[in-house]
Protein backbone atom coordinates (compact mmCIF):
# COMPACT_ATOMS: atom_id res chain seq x y z
CA UNK A 1 0.00 0.00 0.00
CA UNK A 2 0.78 3.15 -0.89
CA UNK A 3 -0.04 6.61 1.11
CA UNK A 4 -0.12 9.54 -1.04
CA UNK A 5 -0.57 10.50 -4.92
CA UNK A 6 1.89 13.18 -5.50
CA UNK A 7 4.22 12.52 -7.71
CA UNK A 8 6.45 10.06 -5.98
CA UNK A 9 3.69 8.04 -4.56
CA UNK A 10 2.45 7.77 -8.10
CA UNK A 11 5.75 6.34 -9.16
CA UNK A 12 6.44 4.33 -6.96
CA UNK A 13 3.02 2.24 -7.44
CA UNK A 14 3.65 2.61 -10.78
CA UNK A 15 6.58 0.58 -10.74
CA UNK A 16 5.62 -1.80 -7.88
CA UNK A 17 2.36 -2.92 -10.05
CA UNK A 18 5.53 -3.25 -13.02
CA UNK A 19 6.75 -5.52 -11.30
CA UNK A 20 3.47 -7.54 -10.68
CA UNK A 21 2.34 -6.77 -6.86
CA UNK A 22 -0.73 -5.44 -6.15
CA UNK A 23 -1.14 -2.21 -4.77
CA UNK A 24 -3.71 0.33 -3.10
CA UNK A 25 -2.42 3.85 -3.58
CA UNK A 26 -4.25 6.24 -1.06
CA UNK A 27 -4.70 9.76 -1.71
CA UNK A 28 -6.67 12.18 0.75
CA UNK A 29 -7.47 15.23 -1.54
CA UNK A 30 -7.40 16.28 -5.22
CA UNK A 31 -4.54 15.20 -7.03
CA UNK A 32 -2.22 18.20 -7.86
CA UNK A 33 -4.07 20.65 -5.81
CA UNK A 34 -3.30 22.38 -4.00
CA UNK A 35 -0.10 23.51 -6.21
CA UNK A 36 2.79 22.03 -5.24
CA UNK A 37 5.56 23.76 -6.14
CA UNK A 38 7.65 25.21 -9.10
CA UNK A 39 7.90 22.73 -11.30
CA UNK A 40 11.32 23.51 -12.50
CA UNK A 41 13.21 20.80 -13.42
CA UNK A 42 16.41 19.62 -15.46
CA UNK A 43 16.18 17.38 -18.71
CA UNK A 44 16.69 14.21 -16.46
CA UNK A 45 12.99 14.19 -15.35
CA UNK A 46 12.58 12.44 -18.72
CA UNK A 47 15.06 9.61 -17.95
CA UNK A 48 12.10 8.61 -15.37
CA UNK A 49 8.85 9.75 -17.27
CA UNK A 50 8.13 10.17 -20.33
CA UNK A 51 7.83 13.31 -21.93
CA UNK A 52 4.33 14.61 -22.69
CA UNK A 53 3.45 17.96 -24.44
CA UNK A 54 0.39 18.33 -22.27
CA UNK A 55 2.70 18.61 -19.05
CA UNK A 56 6.20 20.81 -20.28
CA UNK A 57 5.27 24.25 -20.15
CA UNK A 58 8.61 25.78 -21.28
CA UNK A 59 12.18 25.30 -21.96
CA UNK A 60 14.82 26.87 -20.67
CA UNK A 61 17.98 27.51 -21.88
CA UNK A 62 19.96 28.55 -18.53
CA UNK A 63 19.83 31.38 -15.54
CA UNK A 64 20.99 34.81 -14.53
CA UNK A 65 21.94 35.28 -11.07
CA UNK A 66 21.51 38.53 -9.50
CA UNK A 67 23.10 39.94 -6.26
CA UNK A 68 23.46 43.25 -4.85
CA UNK A 69 26.74 43.54 -6.84
CA UNK A 70 25.92 42.44 -10.06
CA UNK A 71 24.35 39.45 -12.24
CA UNK A 72 25.69 36.33 -13.76
CA UNK A 73 24.56 34.74 -16.74
CA UNK A 74 25.09 30.82 -16.84
CA UNK A 75 23.91 28.24 -19.41
CA UNK A 76 22.19 30.60 -21.65
CA UNK A 77 23.61 29.41 -24.93
CA UNK A 78 21.61 25.90 -24.38
CA UNK A 79 18.23 24.17 -23.09
CA UNK A 80 18.77 23.04 -19.48
CA UNK A 81 15.72 22.31 -18.08
CA UNK A 82 11.91 22.41 -18.09
CA UNK A 83 9.26 24.33 -16.24
CA UNK A 84 6.22 21.56 -15.86
CA UNK A 85 2.87 22.34 -15.10
CA UNK A 86 2.61 20.91 -11.66
CA UNK A 87 -1.25 20.17 -11.46
CA UNK A 88 -0.95 18.46 -14.91
CA UNK A 89 1.73 16.57 -14.35
CA UNK A 90 0.95 15.22 -10.99
CA UNK A 91 -2.18 14.09 -12.47
CA UNK A 92 -1.08 12.55 -15.57
CA UNK A 93 1.62 10.44 -12.68
CA UNK A 94 -1.64 9.66 -10.83
CA UNK A 95 -3.63 8.23 -14.18
CA UNK A 96 -0.51 6.68 -15.24
CA UNK A 97 -0.76 4.57 -11.84
CA UNK A 98 -4.16 4.03 -12.07
CA UNK A 99 -3.51 2.83 -15.85
CA UNK A 100 -0.59 0.27 -14.94
CA UNK A 101 -3.05 -1.18 -12.76
CA UNK A 102 -2.68 0.17 -9.31
CA UNK A 103 -6.07 0.62 -7.00
CA UNK A 104 -6.36 4.25 -6.42
CA UNK A 105 -9.02 5.38 -3.65
CA UNK A 106 -9.80 8.37 -1.99
CA UNK A 107 -9.14 7.89 1.40
CA UNK A 108 -7.08 9.81 4.36
CA UNK A 109 -4.57 7.39 6.01
CA UNK A 110 -4.89 8.11 9.83
CA UNK A 111 -2.60 5.25 11.83
CA UNK A 112 -1.14 1.82 11.29
CA UNK A 113 -0.29 -1.16 13.61
CA UNK A 114 2.24 -3.20 13.28
CA UNK A 115 1.56 -7.35 13.61
CA UNK A 116 3.22 -10.31 12.71
CA UNK A 117 3.71 -10.53 9.03
CA UNK A 118 1.44 -7.29 8.39
CA UNK A 119 0.77 -3.52 8.86
CA UNK A 120 -2.65 -3.24 9.76
CA UNK A 121 -3.49 0.42 8.31
CA UNK A 122 -6.64 2.70 9.57
CA UNK A 123 -8.36 5.63 7.29
CA UNK A 124 -11.09 7.42 7.17
CA UNK A 125 -13.03 4.77 5.34
CA UNK A 126 -12.15 1.55 7.08
CA UNK A 127 -9.35 -0.67 7.60
CA UNK A 128 -6.76 -2.48 6.03
CA UNK A 129 -4.08 -5.26 5.93
CA UNK A 130 -0.88 -4.41 3.58
CA UNK A 131 2.20 -6.05 4.17
CA UNK A 132 4.21 -3.13 3.16
CA UNK A 133 3.18 0.41 3.68
CA UNK A 134 5.03 3.33 1.93
CA UNK A 135 4.87 6.89 3.27
CA UNK A 136 4.38 9.37 0.56
CA UNK A 137 2.53 11.28 2.02
CA UNK A 138 4.72 14.70 2.02
CA UNK A 139 7.02 16.94 4.27
CA UNK A 140 4.35 16.38 7.35
CA UNK A 141 3.79 12.83 6.10
CA UNK A 142 1.38 11.23 8.71
CA UNK A 143 3.18 7.87 7.67
CA UNK A 144 6.19 9.01 9.16
CA UNK A 145 4.72 10.03 12.68
CA UNK A 146 2.35 6.60 13.12
CA UNK A 147 5.66 5.01 12.36
CA UNK A 148 7.38 6.65 14.79
CA UNK A 149 10.40 7.69 12.19
CA UNK A 150 12.43 10.98 12.66
CA UNK A 151 11.63 14.12 10.81
CA UNK A 152 14.33 15.50 8.34
CA UNK A 153 16.33 17.77 9.71
CA UNK A 154 15.35 21.19 8.49
CA UNK A 155 11.97 22.81 6.88
CA UNK A 156 12.26 25.58 4.76
CA UNK A 157 8.62 27.70 3.80
CA UNK A 158 8.44 28.22 0.26
CA UNK A 159 6.01 31.15 -0.89
CA UNK A 160 5.10 32.32 -4.47
CA UNK A 161 2.70 34.67 -6.48
CA UNK A 162 1.66 34.29 -10.10
CA UNK A 163 1.96 37.64 -12.45
CA UNK A 164 -0.08 37.41 -15.50
CA UNK A 165 1.89 39.04 -18.54
CA UNK A 166 0.23 40.63 -21.91
CA UNK A 167 0.61 37.47 -24.75
CA UNK A 168 2.87 34.78 -24.35
CA UNK A 169 6.33 35.19 -22.04
CA UNK A 170 9.18 35.59 -24.81
CA UNK A 171 11.51 35.35 -21.65
CA UNK A 172 13.17 31.77 -21.70
CA UNK A 173 16.03 31.16 -18.89
CA UNK A 174 15.03 31.91 -15.12
CA UNK A 175 16.05 33.96 -12.50
CA UNK A 176 17.65 34.22 -9.34
CA UNK A 177 18.09 36.28 -6.59
CA UNK A 178 20.88 36.09 -3.87
CA UNK A 179 19.27 38.82 -2.32
CA UNK A 180 15.80 38.09 -1.65
CA UNK A 181 15.66 35.92 1.20
CA UNK A 182 17.97 36.09 4.40
CA UNK A 183 18.02 32.05 4.30
CA UNK A 184 17.66 31.17 0.76
CA UNK A 185 16.87 32.71 -2.77
CA UNK A 186 14.44 34.14 -4.81
CA UNK A 187 13.31 33.01 -8.23
CA UNK A 188 11.67 34.22 -11.21
CA UNK A 189 10.40 31.74 -13.60
CA UNK A 190 8.96 31.83 -16.32
CA UNK A 191 5.66 30.04 -17.40
CA UNK A 192 3.72 30.38 -20.85
CA UNK A 193 1.68 33.59 -20.42
CA UNK A 194 2.48 34.27 -16.69
CA UNK A 195 5.81 34.52 -14.64
CA UNK A 196 6.40 33.03 -11.39
CA UNK A 197 8.07 34.73 -8.60
CA UNK A 198 8.71 32.88 -5.37
CA UNK A 199 11.28 33.01 -2.26
CA UNK A 200 12.12 30.27 0.66
CA UNK A 201 12.81 31.26 4.28
CA UNK A 202 13.53 28.85 7.07
CA UNK A 203 10.28 27.57 9.05
CA UNK A 204 9.53 30.06 11.55
CA UNK A 205 10.79 33.52 9.67
CA UNK A 206 8.47 35.44 7.91
CA UNK A 207 8.06 34.26 4.17
CA UNK A 208 4.99 36.76 3.17
CA UNK A 209 6.50 39.77 4.84
CA UNK A 210 10.28 38.52 2.76
CA UNK A 211 7.57 37.86 -0.42
CA UNK A 212 6.44 41.51 0.53
CA UNK A 213 9.93 42.94 0.51
CA UNK A 214 10.97 40.98 -2.67
CA UNK A 215 7.84 42.43 -4.86
CA UNK A 216 8.42 46.14 -3.76
CA UNK A 217 12.64 45.73 -5.21
CA UNK A 218 11.74 44.02 -8.31
CA UNK A 219 8.44 45.73 -8.91
CA UNK A 220 5.78 42.33 -9.10
CA UNK A 221 2.65 42.83 -7.95
CA UNK A 222 1.44 39.92 -5.58
CA UNK A 223 -1.70 38.15 -5.99
CA UNK A 224 -2.77 34.60 -5.00
CA UNK A 225 0.17 33.69 -2.89
CA UNK A 226 0.78 29.42 -2.95
CA UNK A 227 3.17 28.08 -0.34
CA UNK A 228 4.22 24.47 0.91
CA UNK A 229 7.11 23.13 3.28
CA UNK A 230 10.17 21.83 1.60
CA UNK A 231 11.91 19.49 4.10
CA UNK A 232 15.62 18.71 3.86
CA UNK A 233 18.62 16.79 4.99
CA UNK A 234 17.03 13.08 5.19
CA UNK A 235 16.65 11.68 8.75
CA UNK A 236 18.84 8.66 10.17
CA UNK A 237 16.39 6.37 9.22
CA UNK A 238 13.71 6.21 6.81
CA UNK A 239 12.42 2.61 6.81
CA UNK A 240 11.61 0.47 9.57
CA UNK A 241 9.48 -2.68 10.37
CA UNK A 242 7.30 -3.05 7.22
CA UNK A 243 7.24 0.67 6.84
CA UNK A 244 9.51 2.94 4.40
CA UNK A 245 9.23 6.65 2.95
CA UNK A 246 9.99 7.87 -0.09
CA UNK A 247 9.63 11.51 -1.55
CA UNK A 248 9.17 14.79 0.42
CA UNK A 249 8.26 11.93 3.69
CA UNK A 250 12.10 10.91 3.55
CA UNK A 251 13.35 14.66 2.82
CA UNK A 252 14.43 13.31 -0.25
CA UNK A 253 15.24 16.83 -1.85
CA UNK A 254 18.42 19.12 -3.25
CA UNK A 255 19.06 21.30 -0.63
CA UNK A 256 20.92 23.88 -3.19
CA UNK A 257 17.48 24.53 -4.05
CA UNK A 258 14.76 22.69 -3.22
CA UNK A 259 13.53 21.23 -5.83
CA UNK A 260 12.03 17.39 -4.71
CA UNK A 261 11.15 15.71 -8.08
CA UNK A 262 14.11 14.11 -9.44
CA UNK A 263 15.28 12.69 -6.12
CA UNK A 264 12.19 11.63 -5.09
CA UNK A 265 11.36 9.65 -8.67
CA UNK A 266 15.40 8.24 -8.17
CA UNK A 267 14.63 6.79 -4.82
CA UNK A 268 10.64 5.30 -5.88
CA UNK A 269 12.65 3.21 -8.65
CA UNK A 270 15.26 1.80 -5.92
CA UNK A 271 12.75 1.07 -3.86
CA UNK A 272 10.93 -1.21 -6.23
CA UNK A 273 13.50 -2.91 -7.37
CA UNK A 274 14.96 -3.74 -3.74
CA UNK A 275 12.06 -4.25 -2.30
CA UNK A 276 10.10 -7.20 -1.74
CA UNK A 277 7.11 -6.86 0.34
CA UNK A 278 7.65 -11.07 1.18
CA UNK A 279 10.96 -10.27 3.00
CA UNK A 280 10.81 -6.75 5.00
CA UNK A 281 14.34 -7.21 5.64
CA UNK A 282 14.88 -6.02 2.03
CA UNK A 283 13.75 -2.33 2.86
CA UNK A 284 17.43 -2.48 4.18
CA UNK A 285 18.59 -2.52 0.91
CA UNK A 286 16.61 0.09 0.27
CA UNK A 287 17.68 2.66 2.60
CA UNK A 288 21.13 1.97 1.70
CA UNK A 289 20.87 1.87 -2.26
CA UNK A 290 19.30 5.51 -2.16
CA UNK A 291 21.48 6.61 0.10
CA UNK A 292 24.22 5.56 -1.86
CA UNK A 293 22.46 7.29 -5.15
CA UNK A 294 21.52 10.76 -3.38
CA UNK A 295 23.88 11.18 0.10
CA UNK A 296 26.31 12.38 -1.14
CA UNK A 297 25.04 15.22 -3.54
CA UNK A 298 22.44 16.66 -0.90
CA UNK A 299 25.55 16.65 1.58
CA UNK A 300 27.44 18.99 -1.11
CA UNK A 301 24.24 20.63 -1.71
CA UNK A 302 23.94 21.61 1.87
CA UNK A 303 27.25 22.81 2.42
CA UNK A 304 26.70 25.25 -0.52
CA UNK A 305 23.40 26.18 0.82
CA UNK A 306 24.39 27.21 4.06
CA UNK A 307 26.09 30.33 2.40
CA UNK A 308 22.98 31.38 1.78
CA UNK A 309 22.61 32.02 5.68
CA UNK A 310 25.41 34.71 5.21
CA UNK A 311 25.15 38.83 5.40
CA UNK A 312 24.12 39.54 1.51
CA UNK A 313 27.59 41.46 0.81
CA UNK A 314 29.33 38.00 1.71
CA UNK A 315 27.58 35.95 -0.90
CA UNK A 316 29.61 37.35 -3.82
CA UNK A 317 31.25 34.57 -3.79
CA UNK A 318 28.08 32.56 -5.39
CA UNK A 319 28.47 35.10 -8.64
CA UNK A 320 32.36 34.21 -8.72
CA UNK A 321 31.64 30.54 -8.41
CA UNK A 322 29.17 30.43 -11.09
CA UNK A 323 31.77 32.62 -13.62
CA UNK A 324 34.07 29.68 -12.73
CA UNK A 325 31.42 26.83 -13.29
CA UNK A 326 32.18 24.00 -15.56
CA UNK A 327 29.97 23.81 -18.44
CA UNK A 328 29.01 20.12 -17.28
CA UNK A 329 27.61 21.67 -14.17
CA UNK A 330 24.51 19.85 -13.45
CA UNK A 331 21.70 21.40 -11.36
CA UNK A 332 20.73 17.62 -9.94
CA UNK A 333 24.89 16.76 -9.06
CA UNK A 334 26.05 19.96 -6.80
CA UNK A 335 29.40 17.66 -6.86
CA UNK A 336 29.92 18.24 -10.31
CA UNK A 337 30.59 22.38 -9.52
CA UNK A 338 33.72 21.10 -7.75
CA UNK A 339 34.77 18.84 -11.07
C1 LIG B 1 7.55 26.61 -3.11
C2 LIG B 1 8.03 25.28 -3.64
C3 LIG B 1 8.65 25.23 -4.88
C4 LIG B 1 9.13 24.02 -5.37
N1 LIG B 1 9.72 23.99 -6.61
C5 LIG B 1 10.19 22.83 -7.08
C6 LIG B 1 10.81 22.78 -8.37
O1 LIG B 1 10.88 23.79 -9.07
N2 LIG B 1 11.31 21.59 -8.80
C7 LIG B 1 11.22 20.45 -8.04
O2 LIG B 1 11.74 19.41 -8.47
N3 LIG B 1 10.63 20.47 -6.83
C8 LIG B 1 10.11 21.61 -6.34
N4 LIG B 1 9.51 21.64 -5.12
C9 LIG B 1 9.45 20.39 -4.33
C10 LIG B 1 8.39 19.46 -4.88
O3 LIG B 1 7.15 20.15 -4.96
C11 LIG B 1 8.27 18.23 -3.96
O4 LIG B 1 9.56 17.68 -3.79
C12 LIG B 1 7.32 17.18 -4.55
O5 LIG B 1 6.01 17.66 -4.61
C13 LIG B 1 7.38 15.93 -3.66
O6 LIG B 1 6.45 15.00 -4.11
P1 LIG B 1 5.84 13.93 -3.10
O7 LIG B 1 4.98 13.05 -3.93
O8 LIG B 1 6.91 13.35 -2.25
O9 LIG B 1 4.94 14.79 -2.08
P2 LIG B 1 3.69 15.69 -2.37
O10 LIG B 1 3.77 16.29 -3.71
O11 LIG B 1 3.57 16.61 -1.20
O12 LIG B 1 2.46 14.69 -2.36
C14 LIG B 1 2.03 14.06 -1.18
C15 LIG B 1 0.60 13.58 -1.39
O13 LIG B 1 0.21 12.86 -0.21
C16 LIG B 1 -1.14 13.20 0.10
N5 LIG B 1 -1.34 12.94 1.54
C17 LIG B 1 -0.77 13.60 2.58
N6 LIG B 1 -1.19 13.08 3.75
C18 LIG B 1 -2.03 12.06 3.43
C19 LIG B 1 -2.80 11.15 4.22
N7 LIG B 1 -2.80 11.16 5.57
N8 LIG B 1 -3.57 10.23 3.57
C20 LIG B 1 -3.60 10.19 2.20
N9 LIG B 1 -2.91 11.05 1.41
C21 LIG B 1 -2.13 11.97 2.03
C22 LIG B 1 -1.23 14.68 -0.26
O14 LIG B 1 -2.56 15.09 -0.45
C23 LIG B 1 -0.40 14.72 -1.54
O15 LIG B 1 -1.19 14.49 -2.69
C24 LIG B 1 8.99 22.83 -4.60
C25 LIG B 1 8.34 22.89 -3.36
C26 LIG B 1 7.86 24.09 -2.89
C27 LIG B 1 7.16 24.13 -1.56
Amino acid sequence: MVVGAGPIGSHLAKEFTDRGHSVVLLEKGDVGKPLKGTGHVSADIFNHVPRKDKFVEKEIHGAVVHNRFGSYSFGRDRLTSYVLDRVKFDRYMADRARRAGADFRKERFIDLETKKGKVVVETDSGKYETKLLAGCDGPLSDVRVAAGLEKPGLFMHGVFTKQIEVGPIQQDYVEVFLDASRDFFGWKVPEEEQFEYGLAVELGNDSKKALERFAKKRGFHIGQIYSGLIPMLPPEKTAGGRVFLCGDAAGQTKPLSGGGLIYGLTAAELAAETVDPERPTTLEQYEKRWRKELMEEIKAGNSIRKFYGLPFFLRAPFLWAGKRMSKNAHMDRPTSLFH
